[in-house]
């Protein structure tokens, strides 16, 4: 990773954690109380109902909280649904919008999903907007395709470096172990990078780009060291203080 963008680790614990996993998130909190934070952002996105106490429990630490999905309108009859304003409310920062588990278990589209990023900016919350192709779309060759539509469609035309970070994380990937070579990732990644410049010139030089998919303690530096890699989405791995702490550690080398 060579550019000055600030590096973002975040970690989405998904339909995990109860009030008896309060001490992991203070663990994270806690254990990012270090220098290394001046240079590194790091986001948790824990269940909804654990995010006030979340965000009361942290509110010393530079760990930032944020949620894992957001309805598209900031008020009204949508019943269970979490509105922007709800997670500004209880003091969330971010938003992940678009993950390919709301994707596919709740048919969410590009354009919803783009609506639910204008939502986030409208309630002052950074977007995390995930894209990434499924296994038969690699099969098929169509990664860069899929990309290039994923970013066409979900991403609000006024989408800046600071309301924004894109999470590139192949669906194939994700909870299964298995990650992209490389070079792969560094495709997509530039990729990535040069399809919003086609779009936003200068401003896509400063929006963050992260992987996401089995990263884990184990492999976090040779990922973060990728060009145009500029944090980490990190699921399973982030249940664990010690493991996401780890990975955390991984930037200790990197930023030196
Ligand atoms: C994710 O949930 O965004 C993710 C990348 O999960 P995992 O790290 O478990 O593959």
């Amino acid at each position: 990773m060579t550019s000055k963008r600030r590096p973002l680790l975040a970690g989405n614990w998904k339909m995990n954690g109860t009030r008896a996993s309060l001490d992991q998130i203070k663990a994270i909190g806690d254990g990012v109380k270090t220098s290394l934070s001046e240079k590194l952002d790091v986001l948790l996105c824990p269940p909804v109902s654990l995010l006030y106490v979340a965000t009361a429990l942290c509110d010393d630490s530079p760990l930032a909280i944020g949620a894992q999905d957001c309805h598209q309108k900031a008020s009204g009859a949508h019943t269970g649904d979490i509105s922007a304003e709800m997670i500004a409310d209880c003091f969330g920062t971010h938003v992940i919008v678009g993950h390919s588990e709301r994707r596919r278990d709740h048919d969410e589209s590009d354009d919803l999903i783009r609506a639910k990023a204008e939502a986030a900016y409208a309630a002052d919350l950074i977007a995390v907007i995930c894209i990434g192709e499924t296994e038969a779309e690699r099969k098929a060759g169509e990664t860069l395709e899929v990309l290039k539509r994923q970013l066409g469609a979900s991403v609000p035309e006024n989408a800046t470096a600071k309301s924004t970070v894109i999470a590139y994380e192949p669906v194939w990937a994700i909870g299964t172990g298995l990650t992209p070579t490389l070079a792969d990732v560094a495709e997509a990644h530039d990729f990535i990078r040069s399809t919003l410049a086609e779009r936003f010139g200068e401003e896509a030089k400063g929006i963050r780009l992260l992987y996401g998919g089995s990263a884990n303690p184990g492999n976090a530096r040779v990922l973060i060291a990728v060009d145009n890699v500029d944090g980490l989405l990190v699921g399973g791995a982030s249940l664990k203080a010690a493991d996401f702490l780890a990975m955390y550690g991984a930037y200790g080398e990197l930023l030196a």
